[in-house]
């Protein structure tokens, strides 16, 4: 692990680092960071399992940054089983090692799809984060069932004319102890769900929007303020579910009466630049929809 020197250390900032600065992620991408400050909480006794995916790159390639806490690389549906198998080795061994499963929405919503609902049916004691760039984005940015509508891939040339998969939701039919959903924009709303995840036994859901510069076609700089916009108008709500208790979290708080207007998001990415006025207000009833359904759970 990297130690930043003490005169610019700050309790506010990550302190430790477990990926080299140069890494192979693209400018601007979150992942890094994300998994920084995951790690940051989790720890060193730590073992990722990651299915393939951009992460794989980052940290597996020739030219990746390998972390500094163990990684086992698994073909895309295998994840959680592996994890499965992990866990329960070392709880037989007697060892207080944590599980994460740090999966992209591919894997997570589609390929992997069963071994996550088998492992999440089964109660296994792990977390596990899909951090969510929302399409295939490591092998050239084809659609996935977490794609938005009316998104440009180059499997949807024309705009997806899906909706996006409610996973979140999904996950909470579940059951399971623990789900919540997170932005990289606010890392102690992030930080603070990951804290919340390590401490509850069982299988722990975190769903992590992840803003993706040359899939979602936007300016480098420009990705907190997307991952921002994503939680302001409501398309991305930051909520946790504690043991089948549904909460609204920090900024998402306040967001149930208004919010700002889906536009101000899909404008600064291009690849909804070709939707037309009546897809937006599609895409906007879907929101307030999906917001109708937020306030009858916490009521
Ligand atoms: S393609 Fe997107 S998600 Fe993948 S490394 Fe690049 S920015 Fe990150």
């Amino acid at each position: 692990m990297t130690e930043i020197p003490e005169n610019i250390r700050s309790k506010r900032i990550v302190r430790e680092q477990y990926f080299f600065r140069g890494n192979a992620a693209c400018p601007g991408c979150p992942i890094p960071k994300e998994l920084d400050l995951m790690l940051e909480i989790m720890g060193k006794k730590t073992v990722l399992v990651v299915p393939a995916s951009c992460s794989t790159v980052i940290m597996g390639d020739i030219h990746g940054s390998p972390s500094t806490v163990p990684v086992i690389h698994s073909a895309f549906a295998a994840a959680p089983a592996i994890a499965s198998g992990v866990s329960r080795q070392i709880k037989l061994k007697g060892e207080d090692a944590k599980v994460v499963v740090w999966a992209g929405d591919g894997a997570t919503g589609d390929i992997g799809f069963a071994g996550l609902s088998g492992a999440a049916e089964r109660n296994e004691d792990m977390i596990y984060i899909c951090y969510d760039n929302e399409a295939f984005m490591n092998t050239g940015i084809q659609r996935s069932s977490l794609t938005p509508y009316g998104a440009w891939t180059t499997t949807t040339p024309a705009g997806k004319r899906e909706f996006k998969k409610p996973l979140p939701f999904i996950m909470m039919q579940h059951k399971i102890p623990y789900v919540a959903t997170a932005s990289i924009a606010y890392p102690f709303d992030y930080q603070g769900k990951v804290r919340k995840a390590k401490e509850i036994q069982g299988f722990r859901y975190l769903h992590l929007l992840s803003p993706c510069p040359p899939g979602w076609r936007f300016d480098s700089s420009l990705t907190i303020e997307i991952a921002r916009l994503a939680v302001e108008t409501g398309i991305w709500p930051l909520f946790e579910v504690l043991n089948g208790k549904f909460s609204l979290t920090g900024i998402s708080k306040t967001l149930l009466e208004k919010r700002k207007p889906i536009e101000e998001y899909l404008k600064l990415q291009g690849r909804f630049s070709k939707l037309d006025k009546k897809e937006i207000e599609i895409m906007q009833e879907a929101v307030d929809s999906m917001w109708e359904d937020i306030r009858k759970m916490t009521n």
